[in-house]
Protein backbone atom coordinates (compact mmCIF):
# COMPACT_ATOMS: atom_id res chain seq x y z
CA UNK A 1 0.00 0.00 0.00
CA UNK A 2 2.02 2.94 -1.08
CA UNK A 3 0.29 5.43 -3.58
CA UNK A 4 -1.11 8.73 -2.82
CA UNK A 5 -4.63 8.21 -3.09
CA UNK A 6 -5.74 6.87 0.63
CA UNK A 7 -7.86 9.48 2.27
CA UNK A 8 -8.85 8.41 5.71
CA UNK A 9 -10.79 10.62 8.02
CA UNK A 10 -10.99 11.43 11.79
CA UNK A 11 -14.61 12.54 12.46
CA UNK A 12 -15.46 12.60 15.77
CA UNK A 13 -18.44 14.13 17.60
CA UNK A 14 -17.61 17.56 19.82
CA UNK A 15 -19.23 16.24 22.93
CA UNK A 16 -16.89 16.61 25.83
CA UNK A 17 -13.58 15.98 26.59
CA UNK A 18 -11.77 14.07 24.29
CA UNK A 19 -10.76 10.38 25.64
CA UNK A 20 -8.42 7.88 24.67
CA UNK A 21 -10.09 5.95 22.76
CA UNK A 22 -11.07 8.42 20.50
CA UNK A 23 -6.99 9.34 20.03
CA UNK A 24 -6.18 5.80 19.38
CA UNK A 25 -8.82 6.22 16.03
CA UNK A 26 -7.22 9.42 15.04
CA UNK A 27 -3.61 8.08 15.91
CA UNK A 28 -4.34 4.92 13.35
CA UNK A 29 -5.90 6.86 10.84
CA UNK A 30 -3.45 9.31 10.82
CA UNK A 31 -0.30 7.00 10.66
CA UNK A 32 -2.32 5.33 7.76
CA UNK A 33 -2.19 8.81 6.47
CA UNK A 34 1.77 9.09 6.61
CA UNK A 35 3.08 5.76 6.14
CA UNK A 36 0.77 5.90 2.78
CA UNK A 37 1.44 9.45 1.34
CA UNK A 38 -2.03 9.74 1.60
CA UNK A 39 -4.69 12.16 2.81
CA UNK A 40 -5.68 12.84 6.68
CA UNK A 41 -9.11 14.74 6.80
CA UNK A 42 -10.39 16.15 10.17
CA UNK A 43 -14.11 16.42 9.87
CA UNK A 44 -16.45 17.94 13.22
CA UNK A 45 -19.08 15.65 13.33
CA UNK A 46 -21.73 18.44 14.90
CA UNK A 47 -25.43 17.66 13.69
CA UNK A 48 -26.52 17.15 17.64
CA UNK A 49 -27.17 20.47 18.59
CA UNK A 50 -28.21 18.85 22.15
CA UNK A 51 -25.21 17.12 22.81
CA UNK A 52 -22.37 19.18 20.74
CA UNK A 53 -20.85 22.25 22.44
CA UNK A 54 -18.22 25.18 20.75
CA UNK A 55 -15.87 24.67 23.82
CA UNK A 56 -15.69 20.53 23.09
CA UNK A 57 -14.90 21.32 19.36
CA UNK A 58 -12.20 23.91 20.90
CA UNK A 59 -10.72 21.29 22.84
CA UNK A 60 -10.25 18.99 19.98
CA UNK A 61 -8.84 21.05 18.16
CA UNK A 62 -6.21 22.12 20.90
CA UNK A 63 -6.01 18.20 21.75
CA UNK A 64 -4.87 17.83 17.72
CA UNK A 65 -2.71 20.26 18.13
CA UNK A 66 -0.91 19.18 21.40
CA UNK A 67 -0.63 15.78 20.26
CA UNK A 68 1.37 17.08 17.24
CA UNK A 69 -1.21 15.67 14.37
CA UNK A 70 -1.68 17.67 11.70
CA UNK A 71 -4.49 17.63 9.22
CA UNK A 72 -4.50 18.05 5.36
CA UNK A 73 -8.06 19.01 4.94
CA UNK A 74 -10.61 19.69 7.92
CA UNK A 75 -11.40 23.12 10.07
CA UNK A 76 -8.86 26.20 9.94
CA UNK A 77 -7.32 24.54 7.19
CA UNK A 78 -10.09 24.07 4.25
CA UNK A 79 -9.79 21.99 1.55
CA UNK A 80 -11.67 20.70 -1.72
CA UNK A 81 -14.46 19.41 0.33
CA UNK A 82 -15.06 22.37 2.77
CA UNK A 83 -16.69 23.10 4.71
CA UNK A 84 -15.74 20.46 7.22
CA UNK A 85 -18.05 20.74 10.26
CA UNK A 86 -21.10 19.09 9.38
CA UNK A 87 -23.24 21.67 11.28
CA UNK A 88 -22.59 24.10 8.04
CA UNK A 89 -23.24 21.49 5.76
CA UNK A 90 -27.09 20.18 6.12
CA UNK A 91 -28.66 21.67 2.68
CA UNK A 92 -26.51 18.96 1.60
CA UNK A 93 -27.93 16.03 3.93
CA UNK A 94 -31.67 17.51 2.89
CA UNK A 95 -31.05 17.45 -0.56
CA UNK A 96 -29.57 13.81 -0.65
CA UNK A 97 -32.19 12.51 1.87
CA UNK A 98 -34.66 13.77 -1.01
CA UNK A 99 -33.22 12.07 -4.12
CA UNK A 100 -32.96 8.89 -2.26
CA UNK A 101 -36.30 9.01 -1.14
CA UNK A 102 -37.18 9.92 -4.87
CA UNK A 103 -35.31 7.09 -6.31
CA UNK A 104 -37.09 4.66 -3.72
CA UNK A 105 -34.58 4.17 -1.80
CA UNK A 106 -35.67 5.67 1.46
CA UNK A 107 -39.24 6.75 2.36
CA UNK A 108 -41.32 8.29 4.35
CA UNK A 109 -42.45 6.31 7.62
CA UNK A 110 -45.32 7.44 10.08
CA UNK A 111 -45.45 4.95 13.00
CA UNK A 112 -45.26 6.88 16.33
CA UNK A 113 -42.62 5.09 19.00
CA UNK A 114 -45.62 3.16 20.53
CA UNK A 115 -46.76 1.61 17.96
CA UNK A 116 -42.93 1.06 17.21
CA UNK A 117 -42.69 -0.55 20.55
CA UNK A 118 -45.84 -2.25 20.56
CA UNK A 119 -44.64 -4.40 17.42
CA UNK A 120 -41.19 -5.02 18.64
CA UNK A 121 -42.92 -6.43 21.71
CA UNK A 122 -45.33 -9.07 19.70
CA UNK A 123 -42.06 -9.62 17.58
CA UNK A 124 -39.99 -10.79 20.39
CA UNK A 125 -42.92 -12.63 22.15
CA UNK A 126 -43.06 -14.24 19.07
CA UNK A 127 -39.32 -15.00 18.30
CA UNK A 128 -39.28 -12.55 15.41
CA UNK A 129 -36.61 -10.62 14.69
CA UNK A 130 -37.41 -7.04 16.58
CA UNK A 131 -35.95 -4.87 14.11
CA UNK A 132 -38.24 -2.89 12.22
CA UNK A 133 -41.00 -4.61 10.33
CA UNK A 134 -41.15 -2.72 6.87
CA UNK A 135 -44.42 -1.57 7.14
CA UNK A 136 -44.04 1.55 6.17
CA UNK A 137 -42.29 0.63 2.62
CA UNK A 138 -45.47 0.87 1.06
CA UNK A 139 -48.05 3.17 2.21
CA UNK A 140 -50.97 3.66 -0.61
CA UNK A 141 -52.11 7.86 -1.35
CA UNK A 142 -54.80 7.02 0.96
CA UNK A 143 -53.30 6.04 4.27
CA UNK A 144 -50.69 8.71 3.91
CA UNK A 145 -53.32 11.46 3.76
CA UNK A 146 -55.25 9.90 6.40
CA UNK A 147 -51.51 9.94 8.64
CA UNK A 148 -51.53 13.61 7.72
CA UNK A 149 -54.90 14.37 8.36
CA UNK A 150 -53.82 12.98 11.64
CA UNK A 151 -51.16 14.81 12.44
CA UNK A 152 -48.00 12.21 12.39
CA UNK A 153 -45.13 13.94 10.94
CA UNK A 154 -42.64 10.88 9.25
CA UNK A 155 -39.14 10.54 9.54
CA UNK A 156 -37.28 9.15 6.74
CA UNK A 157 -36.38 6.00 6.55
CA UNK A 158 -33.86 3.61 4.69
CA UNK A 159 -34.88 0.96 2.36
CA UNK A 160 -32.48 -2.02 3.40
CA UNK A 161 -31.70 -4.15 0.61
CA UNK A 162 -33.30 -7.74 1.38
CA UNK A 163 -29.34 -8.87 0.57
CA UNK A 164 -26.88 -10.47 2.37
CA UNK A 165 -23.97 -7.94 2.57
CA UNK A 166 -20.70 -9.33 2.67
CA UNK A 167 -17.19 -6.94 3.36
CA UNK A 168 -13.64 -8.01 3.87
CA UNK A 169 -12.91 -6.05 7.01
CA UNK A 170 -9.22 -4.88 7.38
CA UNK A 171 -8.49 -6.12 10.80
CA UNK A 172 -11.42 -8.96 11.42
CA UNK A 173 -11.30 -10.30 7.79
CA UNK A 174 -14.65 -11.53 5.96
CA UNK A 175 -17.96 -10.64 8.07
CA UNK A 176 -21.46 -11.44 6.80
CA UNK A 177 -24.78 -9.92 7.58
CA UNK A 178 -27.84 -11.53 6.82
CA UNK A 179 -31.32 -8.96 6.37
CA UNK A 180 -33.02 -9.74 8.79
CA UNK A 181 -30.22 -8.54 11.56
CA UNK A 182 -30.07 -4.86 9.45
CA UNK A 183 -33.36 -3.75 9.41
CA UNK A 184 -34.57 -0.36 7.61
CA UNK A 185 -33.28 2.94 9.84
CA UNK A 186 -34.32 6.24 10.45
CA UNK A 187 -31.87 8.59 8.26
CA UNK A 188 -34.04 12.21 8.97
CA UNK A 189 -35.60 12.89 12.30
CA UNK A 190 -39.26 13.90 11.91
CA UNK A 191 -38.53 17.75 12.13
CA UNK A 192 -36.22 17.85 9.61
CA UNK A 193 -32.38 16.64 10.96
CA UNK A 194 -30.81 14.69 9.51
CA UNK A 195 -29.13 11.91 11.39
CA UNK A 196 -25.52 10.26 11.81
CA UNK A 197 -26.50 7.36 9.89
CA UNK A 198 -27.00 9.57 6.86
CA UNK A 199 -24.20 12.22 7.28
CA UNK A 200 -21.47 9.82 8.29
CA UNK A 201 -21.49 8.12 5.05
CA UNK A 202 -22.59 11.15 2.66
CA UNK A 203 -19.51 12.93 3.70
CA UNK A 204 -17.55 10.05 3.69
CA UNK A 205 -18.36 9.51 0.17
CA UNK A 206 -18.45 13.22 -0.80
CA UNK A 207 -14.67 13.41 0.55
CA UNK A 208 -13.89 10.40 -1.20
CA UNK A 209 -12.57 8.76 1.84
CA UNK A 210 -10.89 5.81 0.61
CA UNK A 211 -10.93 3.73 4.24
CA UNK A 212 -12.98 3.79 7.31
CA UNK A 213 -10.82 3.04 10.32
CA UNK A 214 -12.91 3.38 13.59
CA UNK A 215 -13.75 1.50 16.67
CA UNK A 216 -15.14 -1.65 16.73
CA UNK A 217 -18.50 -0.22 18.90
CA UNK A 218 -19.42 1.38 15.03
CA UNK A 219 -19.19 -2.43 13.09
CA UNK A 220 -22.58 -2.70 13.47
CA UNK A 221 -23.22 0.53 11.47
CA UNK A 222 -21.05 -0.88 8.51
CA UNK A 223 -23.56 -2.81 6.67
CA UNK A 224 -25.98 0.17 6.75
CA UNK A 225 -23.38 2.66 5.53
CA UNK A 226 -22.48 -0.37 2.90
CA UNK A 227 -26.00 -0.74 1.76
CA UNK A 228 -26.65 3.08 1.91
CA UNK A 229 -23.43 3.90 -0.15
CA UNK A 230 -24.62 1.72 -2.64
CA UNK A 231 -27.57 4.06 -3.43
CA UNK A 232 -25.42 6.89 -3.29
CA UNK A 233 -23.18 5.17 -6.31
CA UNK A 234 -27.04 4.65 -7.66
CA UNK A 235 -27.01 8.10 -7.45
CA UNK A 236 -24.21 9.24 -8.99
CA UNK A 237 -23.06 10.85 -5.42
CA UNK A 238 -20.52 8.43 -4.63
CA UNK A 239 -18.05 6.35 -6.44
CA UNK A 240 -16.89 3.28 -4.51
CA UNK A 241 -17.89 1.82 -1.57
CA UNK A 242 -14.54 2.52 0.94
CA UNK A 243 -12.45 -0.08 3.11
CA UNK A 244 -13.55 -0.75 6.81
CA UNK A 245 -10.99 -1.49 9.88
CA UNK A 246 -12.75 -1.76 12.91
CA UNK A 247 -10.10 -1.14 15.31
CA UNK A 248 -10.50 -3.63 18.69
CA UNK A 249 -11.95 -2.27 21.95
CA UNK A 250 -10.01 -0.92 25.00
CA UNK A 251 -10.60 -2.47 28.26
CA UNK A 252 -9.81 -0.81 31.15
CA UNK A 253 -10.10 -1.81 34.79
CA UNK A 254 -11.79 -4.85 35.88
CA UNK A 255 -11.74 -5.98 32.25
CA UNK A 256 -14.54 -3.51 31.39
CA UNK A 257 -14.77 -1.69 28.17
CA UNK A 258 -13.27 1.62 28.97
CA UNK A 259 -16.15 3.90 28.93
CA UNK A 260 -15.81 7.96 27.94
CA UNK A 261 -16.97 8.20 31.51
CA UNK A 262 -14.01 6.48 33.15
CA UNK A 263 -11.53 9.29 34.47
CA UNK A 264 -8.92 6.86 32.91
CA UNK A 265 -9.95 7.98 29.56
CA UNK A 266 -9.78 11.74 29.48
CA UNK A 267 -7.09 12.73 27.74
CA UNK A 268 -7.15 16.11 29.70
CA UNK A 269 -5.84 13.93 32.86
CA UNK A 270 -2.56 12.44 30.72
CA UNK A 271 -1.94 15.83 30.15
CA UNK A 272 -2.31 17.53 33.32
CA UNK A 273 -0.18 14.80 34.79
CA UNK A 274 2.68 15.39 32.63
CA UNK A 275 2.42 12.56 29.89
CA UNK A 276 4.67 13.60 26.94
CA UNK A 277 2.19 13.89 23.77
CA UNK A 278 5.03 11.08 22.24
CA UNK A 279 4.74 9.06 25.15
CA UNK A 280 1.01 8.76 24.96
CA UNK A 281 1.01 8.03 21.45
CA UNK A 282 3.97 5.36 21.74
CA UNK A 283 1.54 3.95 24.72
CA UNK A 284 -1.72 4.29 22.66
CA UNK A 285 -0.16 2.72 19.76
CA UNK A 286 0.44 -0.37 21.41
CA UNK A 287 -3.28 -0.80 22.05
CA UNK A 288 -4.00 -3.02 18.78
CA UNK A 289 -0.68 -2.87 17.09
CA UNK A 290 2.77 -3.12 17.49
CA UNK A 291 6.00 -2.42 15.94
CA UNK A 292 8.38 -5.58 17.13
CA UNK A 293 7.64 -8.63 19.61
CA UNK A 294 10.94 -7.23 21.39
CA UNK A 295 10.43 -3.34 20.79
CA UNK A 296 7.81 -1.15 23.12
CA UNK A 297 9.47 1.78 23.28
CA UNK A 298 9.72 3.71 19.77
CA UNK A 299 9.14 7.25 18.00
CA UNK A 300 6.03 8.43 16.22
CA UNK A 301 8.30 8.36 12.91
CA UNK A 302 8.94 4.78 13.86
CA UNK A 303 5.85 4.05 13.88
CA UNK A 304 4.60 6.04 10.54
CA UNK A 305 7.19 4.03 8.70
CA UNK A 306 6.02 0.55 10.37
CA UNK A 307 2.12 1.08 10.21
CA UNK A 308 -0.44 -1.36 8.06
CA UNK A 309 -3.98 -1.43 9.32
CA UNK A 310 -3.30 -5.23 8.27
CA UNK A 311 -1.21 -5.77 11.28
CA UNK A 312 -4.03 -4.49 13.52
CA UNK A 313 -4.65 -6.90 16.38
CA UNK A 314 -8.67 -7.31 16.21
CA UNK A 315 -8.74 -8.96 19.91
CA UNK A 316 -9.88 -6.54 23.03
CA UNK A 317 -6.90 -4.54 24.05
CA UNK A 318 -6.36 -3.81 27.52
CA UNK A 319 -5.30 -0.30 28.75
CA UNK A 320 -2.33 -0.35 31.38
CA UNK A 321 -1.83 2.96 33.57
CA UNK A 322 1.19 1.42 35.01
CA UNK A 323 2.79 0.65 31.63
CA UNK A 324 1.89 3.87 29.87
CA UNK A 325 3.54 5.77 32.47
CA UNK A 326 6.89 3.55 32.45
CA UNK A 327 7.00 4.17 28.80
CA UNK A 328 6.20 7.77 28.91
CA UNK A 329 9.18 7.65 31.59
CA UNK A 330 11.40 6.35 28.57
CA UNK A 331 10.04 9.23 26.31
CA UNK A 332 11.36 11.64 29.09
CA UNK A 333 14.33 10.33 29.39
CA UNK A 334 15.05 10.54 25.58
CA UNK A 335 14.89 14.35 25.31
CA UNK A 336 17.95 16.55 25.41
CA UNK A 337 18.73 18.40 28.81
CA UNK A 338 17.57 21.29 27.34
CA UNK A 339 13.87 20.07 25.74
CA UNK A 340 13.22 18.22 29.24
CA UNK A 341 13.76 21.45 31.08
CA UNK A 342 11.64 23.21 28.59
CA UNK A 343 8.83 21.04 29.07
CA UNK A 344 9.00 21.13 32.49
CA UNK A 345 8.64 24.66 32.62
CA UNK A 346 4.22 24.84 33.33
CA UNK A 347 5.33 23.07 36.81
CA UNK A 348 7.76 24.87 37.92
CA UNK A 349 4.76 28.03 38.29
CA UNK A 350 1.48 28.48 39.59
CA UNK A 351 -0.75 27.06 40.30
CA UNK A 352 1.49 23.85 40.16
CA UNK A 353 4.38 25.17 42.10
CA UNK A 354 4.05 25.41 45.94
CA UNK A 355 6.81 28.48 46.17
CA UNK A 356 6.64 31.74 45.70
CA UNK A 357 7.63 33.22 42.11
CA UNK A 358 10.67 35.15 43.54
CA UNK A 359 12.16 32.19 45.66
CA UNK A 360 12.91 29.84 41.95
CA UNK A 361 16.47 30.26 41.52
CA UNK A 362 17.37 29.33 37.65
CA UNK A 363 20.88 28.60 37.96
CA UNK A 364 19.61 25.97 41.07
CA UNK A 365 17.10 23.95 38.21
CA UNK A 366 19.25 24.18 35.71
CA UNK A 367 22.03 22.48 37.92
CA UNK A 368 19.39 19.89 39.05
CA UNK A 369 17.37 18.98 36.27
CA UNK A 370 19.56 16.68 34.43
CA UNK A 371 19.33 14.37 37.46
CA UNK A 372 15.23 14.80 37.81
CA UNK A 373 14.99 13.42 34.05
CA UNK A 374 16.30 10.11 34.63
CA UNK A 375 13.64 10.16 37.27
CA UNK A 376 10.40 10.89 36.42
CA UNK A 377 7.47 9.09 35.16
CA UNK A 378 5.43 11.92 34.07
CA UNK A 379 6.65 15.55 34.16
CA UNK A 380 3.74 16.84 37.10
CA UNK A 381 6.19 14.75 39.39
CA UNK A 382 9.13 17.81 39.42
CA UNK A 383 7.65 20.11 41.78
CA UNK A 384 7.99 17.18 44.55
CA UNK A 385 11.13 16.48 43.74
CA UNK A 386 12.93 20.04 43.90
CA UNK A 387 10.37 21.87 46.28
CA UNK A 388 13.31 21.28 48.74
CA UNK A 389 15.79 24.26 46.46
CA UNK A 390 13.00 26.74 46.41
CA UNK A 391 10.64 26.55 49.46
CA UNK A 392 12.13 28.40 52.25
CA UNK A 393 11.62 25.45 54.30
CA UNK A 394 11.50 21.38 53.27
CA UNK A 395 8.23 20.59 53.40
CA UNK A 396 6.77 18.89 56.33
CA UNK A 397 5.44 15.14 55.28
CA UNK A 398 4.81 13.36 58.60
CA UNK A 399 5.38 10.01 57.07
CA UNK A 400 8.56 10.35 56.07
CA UNK A 401 9.51 12.39 59.46
CA UNK A 402 8.55 9.34 61.85
CA UNK A 403 9.91 6.71 59.19
CA UNK A 404 13.67 8.24 58.96
CA UNK A 405 14.22 9.65 62.77
CA UNK A 406 15.10 6.50 64.87
CA UNK A 407 16.21 6.47 68.46
CA UNK A 408 19.97 7.96 67.88
CA UNK A 409 18.94 9.93 64.52
CA UNK A 410 19.84 13.04 66.58
CA UNK A 411 23.15 11.90 67.30
CA UNK A 412 23.69 10.69 63.58
CA UNK A 413 23.07 14.36 62.39
CA UNK A 414 25.39 16.45 65.06
CA UNK A 415 27.67 14.18 63.87
CA UNK A 416 27.06 14.68 60.24
CA UNK A 417 26.25 18.53 60.72
CA UNK A 418 30.45 18.50 61.25
CA UNK A 419 31.58 16.51 59.06
CA UNK A 420 29.49 18.47 56.41
CA UNK A 421 30.72 21.67 57.91
CA UNK A 422 34.60 21.05 57.38
CA UNK A 423 33.99 18.83 54.05
CA UNK A 424 34.88 20.21 50.56
CA UNK A 425 31.64 21.66 48.97
CA UNK A 426 33.56 21.35 45.57
CA UNK A 427 31.68 18.02 44.75
CA UNK A 428 28.91 15.48 45.37
CA UNK A 429 31.08 12.81 46.36
CA UNK A 430 33.20 14.74 49.16
CA UNK A 431 29.55 14.91 50.50
CA UNK A 432 29.00 11.30 50.46
CA UNK A 433 32.69 10.91 52.39
CA UNK A 434 31.26 13.29 54.87
CA UNK A 435 27.92 11.26 55.48
CA UNK A 436 29.42 7.94 55.34
CA UNK A 437 32.13 8.76 57.91
CA UNK A 438 29.34 10.15 60.44
CA UNK A 439 26.94 7.01 59.50
CA UNK A 440 30.51 4.78 60.50
CA UNK A 441 30.90 6.59 63.43
CA UNK A 442 27.46 5.21 64.49
CA UNK A 443 27.98 2.20 63.39
CA UNK A 444 25.46 3.11 60.18
CA UNK A 445 25.87 1.71 57.10
CA UNK A 446 25.49 4.34 54.36
CA UNK A 447 21.11 4.23 53.34
CA UNK A 448 20.94 4.01 57.28
CA UNK A 449 22.91 7.07 57.48
CA UNK A 450 21.39 9.17 54.99
CA UNK A 451 17.59 9.01 55.70
CA UNK A 452 17.77 11.34 58.55
CA UNK A 453 19.87 13.54 56.44
CA UNK A 454 17.60 13.33 53.49
CA UNK A 455 14.66 14.00 55.68
CA UNK A 456 16.12 17.00 57.17
CA UNK A 457 16.92 18.55 54.09
CA UNK A 458 14.23 17.55 51.64
CA UNK A 459 11.14 16.77 53.71
CA UNK A 460 11.10 13.62 52.21
CA UNK A 461 12.52 9.69 52.40
CA UNK A 462 12.63 9.67 48.68
CA UNK A 463 14.15 11.98 45.97
CA UNK A 464 16.48 12.80 43.45
CA UNK A 465 20.32 11.23 44.61
CA UNK A 466 20.91 13.03 47.88
CA UNK A 467 24.40 14.40 47.48
CA UNK A 468 23.95 15.82 44.27
CA UNK A 469 20.68 17.33 45.86
CA UNK A 470 23.10 19.00 49.26
CA UNK A 471 25.53 20.34 46.82
CA UNK A 472 22.97 22.25 44.35
CA UNK A 473 21.23 23.13 47.83
CA UNK A 474 24.40 25.05 49.08
CA UNK A 475 26.31 24.40 52.70
CA UNK A 476 24.39 27.19 54.84
CA UNK A 477 21.36 25.95 53.97
CA UNK A 478 21.69 22.28 54.43
CA UNK A 479 23.40 23.04 57.87
CA UNK A 480 20.64 25.34 58.62
CA UNK A 481 18.03 22.60 58.07
CA UNK A 482 19.98 19.85 60.17
CA UNK A 483 20.19 22.24 63.09
CA UNK A 484 15.95 22.72 62.25
CA UNK A 485 15.95 19.01 62.79
CA UNK A 486 17.59 19.02 65.69
CA UNK A 487 15.78 21.81 67.16
CA UNK A 488 12.30 19.58 66.17
CA UNK A 489 13.84 16.11 67.74
CA UNK A 490 14.99 18.25 70.89
CA UNK A 491 11.31 19.52 71.32
N1 LIG B 1 -18.83 10.88 14.91
C1 LIG B 1 -18.71 9.45 15.06
C2 LIG B 1 -18.24 9.14 16.46
O1 LIG B 1 -17.59 9.96 17.07
C3 LIG B 1 -17.73 8.92 14.03
C4 LIG B 1 -17.92 7.50 13.73
C5 LIG B 1 -17.07 7.02 12.57
O2 LIG B 1 -15.85 7.08 12.67
O3 LIG B 1 -17.65 6.62 11.59
O4 LIG B 1 -18.57 8.10 16.98
ZN1 LIG C 1 -43.37 3.08 9.73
Amino acid sequence: MANGSVRVRFCPSPTGNPHVGLVRTALFNWAFARHTGGTFVFRIEDTDAARDSEESYEQLLDSLRWLGFTWDEGPEVGGPHAPYRQSQRMETYTEIARKLQDAGHAYSCYCTASELEERRDAARAAGRPSGYDGKCREVTPEQKAQYEAEGREPIVRFRMPDETITFTDLVRGELTFTPENVPDYGIVRANGAPLYTLVNPVDDALMEITHVLRGEDLLSSTPRQIALYKALIDLGVAKEIPSFGHLPYVMGEGNKKLSKRDPQSSLNLYRERGFLPEGLLNYLSLLGWSLSADKDIFTIEEMVAAFDVADVNPNPARFDLKKAEAINADHIRMLSVTDFTERCAPWLKAPFAPWAPEDFDEAKWQAVAPHAQTRLKVLSEITDNVDFLFLPEPVEDEASWSKAMKEGSDALLRTAKEKLESAEWTSAESLKEAVLAAGEAHGLKLGKAQAPVRVAVTGRTVGLPLFESLEILGKEKTLARIDAALAKLAA
